[in-house]
């Protein structure tokens, strides 16, 4: 039997074939990177179907992002040798939570065909609440409470199981009303958020034993990818799903089993839990302690460590060979995660051969950095590489920006993936608007789209009036705004809000003819509000799209005036994303999770930004251990090549910063490991120049390093005990004023 079977068994290896075939009851597969987990669970759903151990529609089976679905599916049908009919339970947690919602809409008092809600539509339902309860929308941010909220729904949390002393923290106490005030709203206007579409699954299971009881029948079997990442919510969700049907139906008031665990949050104690001995039918999770990357977002990497006790009887499997990767690219990755204390612990080996040495490669600055990426990309792509198997990985959303012009300069094809292009997220749309206008007073889709952000009481019937009147008068609406202000049509506020824009506007541009096009940008979006409108939002995204502004202007320095950098902006924005089917990947080490590439690129290894230092200063310890689980998720997405950079100055906020490389780049084997030059040349010393003297007589990572500029890196990292900067007015003092103040330094580590 080992030998003979279905083909799509034969090239498994005996752990993995096990972990396949194991079909009754519990079972783990934790393994490290790249040893055919996820492979291991669509060839289990193979096994499943031709076995006829279950229908398609008898299967639940959870990926972490749509796009690992589609995938998944696509591979089984190339196991199975046919399209697979019918598997409607193969999806992201969101996905399937959401299409059981719609079968039960009605006992969450929706209907079936209710909204899921975006992030701005959530803000915007919960200003309205602030403001009707009177709430100082400026002191207690509409954000920040979208925070709160989501924060608590992922830990599984209606509003009534909220602690009193988490609810308090916002509004004087009045959190924990909001939320239950804001549930309320969203069922007036059949809408859910995403939180809701597991922690509506989640109430509806409890309070409705029948329909729970149905699911458990018809799951026969459920799969889980990527478990190490999955929050208290989805954990609540899949455990009782995996419960057999047989069972009972739950006392809602059970005793929960992990009030024993002083450790696991108080959040699960309030969770009324089945008894630990409840017959727990055929789950299989996969995952990696060592690549749980989402703490940030509650993610308990608690969860694949306890499985053994939450799925009683379950049958642990471990696989050791990497199938992916060449061996000096695993030694690497292996050898940085070693750092980490909090982890269980696993072999890794690979039968490749060693391959190519991972390269370390110092760029003087972030330009030469991208320019040197360019080139090698180029390089590969003359060898023969296909664009479609090299990723670049970034730290911070904000990197891109630099690559992306480049590519647009260079014509590579590249896409995004898991974000827009840089030039398309919403706040750069948002300054650029800005910028249009002043270039051109017709432009009529970009005035509409800023006369009301930020938030100056010109809402929709002023912008109506607008249109009434520009078309009347077949004038642009900036020239209608002018000609209105002149009237008596719009209250004294509106009237005195939009004069004083049309004002603005024609001041800037006359400053236009006499400052510099980036000094202009940032008076604009410092006089406009719009700055300051990010600066006072304390949502988690907000410090990026902070970033991102800054990025913005700094990008225009590399124009000779607005319009030219106008031009290039429509170039960039023309160009079809990810129409192309050969295209280079550039995306977060977040967003690369599960993926794999022959060539990957790993720029901005530099204290600061990766580590970031916001996790560092928000997370400690823990933070840091997250933070190199992620550059061994980014070493390990990697076949045949991994690059890593760094730039020794980043130009920042209009000045330039002197940087130390990543602590992880010491942390990485000298024998795994080359030190290269630049293919990005440079102003400041032909290609290479500088990064090359620099590093040329490097003999080994760690202590050796002898090079002045490097030993004063280690030295203030020493001093500044493990934080960077260390005194010489780099990132971490600027990074510290950000939120707070408004001269906004520049804050890393944002995705
Ligand atoms: P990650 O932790 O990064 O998600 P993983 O454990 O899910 O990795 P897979 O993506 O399933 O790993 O597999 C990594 C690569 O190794 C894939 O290209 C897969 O096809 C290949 N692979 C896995 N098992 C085998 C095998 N037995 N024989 C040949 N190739 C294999
Ligand atoms: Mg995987």
């Amino acid at each position: 039997r080992a030998s003979v079977g279905p083909k799509y068994l034969s090239g498994l290896n005996p752990e993995q074939r096990e972990a396949v075939e194991t079909l009754d009851g519990p079972v783990l597969v934790l393994a490290g990177a790249g040893t055919g987990k996820t492979r291991v669970l669509t060839t289990r759903i193979a096994h499943i179907l031709s076995q006829g151990r279950a229908r398609p529609a008898e299967i639940l089976s959870v990926t972490f992002t749509n796009k690992a679905a589609r995938e998944m599916k696509h591979r089984l049908g190339q196991m199975l040798g046919h399209a697979v009919e019918g598997m409607p339970w193969l999806g992201t947690f969101h996905s399937i939570g959401g299409r059981i919602l719609r079968f039960h809409a009605e006992l969450a008092q929706l209907k079936s065909n209710f909204t899921v809600l975006d992030v701005d539509d959530q803000v915007r339902l919960l200003k309205q609440l602030l403001q009707a309860e009177n709430i100082d929308d400026k002191r207690w941010p509409a954000r920040m409470l979208a925070g709160l909220i989501d924060g608590w729904k992922n830990r599984g949390l209606m509003p009534s199981q909220v602690p009193s002393g988490e609810a308090a923290v916002f509004a004087n106490g009045k959190g924990g009303k909001l939320y239950a005030s804001y549930q309320e709203r969203l069922k007036i206007l059949n809408a859910a958020d995403f939180g809701d579409l597991l922690l509506e699954n989640i109430r509806i299971f409890r309070e409705h034993p029948d329909i729970l009881r149905q699911y458990q029948q018809r799951f026969k079997y459920i799969l889980v990818d990527e478990y190490q990442d999955t929050n208290v919510a989805q954990y609540l969700w899949l455990r009782l799903l995996s419960q057999a049907p047989s069972q009972p139906a739950l006392p809602v008031a059970a005793a929960p089993d992990a009030i024993d665990d002083p450790s696991r949050d108080a959040a699960l104690a309030a969770q009324a839990l089945a008894p630990a001995a409840a017959r727990l039918k055929n789950i299989c999770c996969v995952g990696d302690d060592d690549q749980s990357i989402y703490g940030w977002r509650g993610a308990e990497v608690d969860n694949i460590l306890r499985f053994e006790h939450d799925f009683p009887g379950a049958k642990v499997i471990r696989l050791e060979r990497n199938y992916r990767s060449t061996g000096h690219i695993l030694a690497a990755a292996s050898h940085l995660i070693a750092h980490n204390e909090g982890r269980l612990g696993k072999t890794l080996r690979t039968e490749d051969q060693d391959g190519e040495k991972v390269t370390v490669t110092g760029s003087w600055d972030s330009e030469e950095e991208a320019r040197g990426i360019g080139e090698e990309i180029e390089q590969l792509q003359r060898q023969g590489e296909k664009l479609n198997e090299i990723a670049i990985l970034v730290r911070a959303s904000y990197q891109m920006r630099e690559f992306e012009d480049r590519f647009v300069t260079l014509g590579l094809p590249y896409r995004v993936i898991g974000g827009p292009r840089f030039y398309e997220r919403a706040e750069i749309r948002d300054a650029l608007a800005y910028l249009r206008v002043i270039n051109s007073p017709a432009d009529d889709l970009a005035f509409e789209r800023i006369v009301n952000t930020p938030k100056r009481g010109l809402g929709d019937a002023t912008v109506q009036m607008l249109h009434d009147h520009a078309r009347k008068r077949r004038i642009p609406l900036f020239e209608a705004a002018r000609a209105v202000v002149e009237t008596d049509e719009l209250k004294p506020k509106a009237r005195g809000s939009l004069r004083d824009l049309v004002a603005q506007f024609d001041r800037w541009r006359a400053q236009r003819e006499v400052t510099a096009h980036t000094d202009l940008a940032q008076i604009v979006l410092d006089e406009s509000g719009y700055t300051e409108m990010w600066q006072k939002d304390r949502s988690a995204d907000a410090a990026g799209r902070l970033e991102n502004l800054k990025e913005l202007v700094r990008s225009m320095e590399e124009f000779e005036n607005l319009q030219g950098f106008l031009e290039h902006i429509s170039l960039v924005m023309d160009r079809e994303g990810g129409a192309e089917d050969d295209a280079v990947s550039l995306m977060t080490l977040h967003s690369a999770k599960g993926l794999e590439f022959d060539n990957v690129f790993l720029p901005g290894w530099e204290e600061g930004l990766f580590p970031s230092q916001r996790t560092l200063d928000e997370q400690g310890r823990a933070g840091l251990e997250e933070e190199r689980r992620l550059g061994h998720v980014g070493l390990t997405r990697a076949r045949r090549r991994a690059k890593i950079y760094f730039a020794t100055n980043r130009r920042i906020h209009g000045t330039w910063s002197t940087t130390i490389p990543s602590r992880f780049l010491d942390e990485l084997p000298a024998a795994n490991v080359e030190i290269t030059e630049s293919k990005g040349g440079s102003a400041w010393g032909g290609t290479g120049g500088y990064g090359a003297s620099r590093f040329d007589d490097m003999e080994a990572f760690g202590s050796s390093y002898s090079t002045p500029g490097w030993q004063r890196a280690q030295a203030n990292r020493n001093r500044g005990g493990g934080r960077s900067g260390g005194g010489r007015g780099g990132f971490e003092e600027e990074a510290t004023t950000f939120s707070t103040s408004s001269s906004s330094g520049p804050d890393f580590g944002s995705f």
